[in-house]
């Protein structure tokens, strides 16, 4: 049984998608709750739900692409609580779809700003504080495109790459000093993320790239998530692991 009780837990990207799905099951669990994203009235409604099933939850906006936002969040949770736990660094964007010789600068610049430097600010920010409180566990949220290509979207290929070698580094470093940090990877994931990018047909076929005949669900990403963070996974950090519905087993 997990139980995080006396945890403090961050959840950055959580007022939607997997970042909420994870935020409610973190709170369900037990855990006090930071729910961040970019705009305060939507985190505060993810937290409001919580609030509103017993758990507790506090909404606190960050743009974790902004080192200073990544340190205030922390505060942030420190002074409600006295100390942090747990953190998920999930936010992201999917970027523009075009191959890489026309691909748009800004674009990738803002990929790499959300995806790659935001988990690098907020691990920054996180990790002396997991050190106050005696240790943590931290869980990036990375894709099964962190270990194989997708045509037309480099950027964020490529900064899920790079997150895994981040996540790898940060766990040596921080092995013996007892903050865990690993890597999700989920497939694709019914979120808006999708949903408001593509239609049923494409949808569809994105189903079809998975053995199992379906995409996933943001439950079942937050499952394999909150096992990371919990003493249950107590020898496990470092790692990438994937919760794909069997994609990258083709
Ligand atoms: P989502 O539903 O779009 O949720 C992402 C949240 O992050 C949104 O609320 C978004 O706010 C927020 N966000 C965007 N930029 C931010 C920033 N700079 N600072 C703080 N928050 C920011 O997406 P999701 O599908 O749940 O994705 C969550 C994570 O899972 C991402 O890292 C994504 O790469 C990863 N992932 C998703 C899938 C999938 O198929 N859905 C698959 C593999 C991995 P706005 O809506 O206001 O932009």
């Amino acid at each position: 049984m997990i139980d995080f009780a006396d945890k403090t837990a961050i959840v950055t990207g959580a007022a939607s998608g997997i970042g909420a799905a994870v935020a409610r099951e973190l709170a369900a669990l037990g855990a006090r709750v930071v729910v961040s994203d970019l705009d305060q009235s939507a985190c505060e409604r993810v937290a409001a739900e919580i609030t509103g099933a017993a758990g507790t939850a506090w909404g606190h906006a960050a743009d974790v692409a902004d080192p200073q936002a990544n340190a205030d969040l922390v505060a942030f949770a420190e002074a409600q609580t006295g100390a942090l736990h747990l953190a998920v660094n999930n936010a992201g964007i999917g970027g523009a779809q075009a191959p890489v010789g026309e691909y748009p600068l800004e674009a990738w610049r803002k990929v790499m700003a959300v995806n790659l430097d935001g988990v690098f600010y907020g691990m920054r920010a996180q990790i002396p504080a997991m050190e106050r409180a005696g240790g943590g566990a931290i869980v990036n949220m990375g894709s099964i495109l962190g270990s194989v290509g997708f045509a037309n979207s480099s950027a964020y290929v490529a900064s899920k790459h790079a997150l895994i070698g981040l996540t790898r580094t940060a766990a040596m470093e921080y092995g013996t000093r007892g903050i865990r940090i690993n890597t999700v990877g989920p497939a694709f994931i019914q979120t808006p993320l999708l949903t408001d990018n593509l239609d049923q047909a494409m949808l569809d076929g994105l189903a079809g790239l998975h053995p199992v005949g379906r995409i996933g669900t943001p439950e079942e990403v937050s499952a394999l998530t909150c096992f990371l963070l919990s003493d249950r996974a107590s020898f496990i950090t470092g790692s990438y692991h994937l919760v794909d519905g069997a994609y990258t087993a083709q």
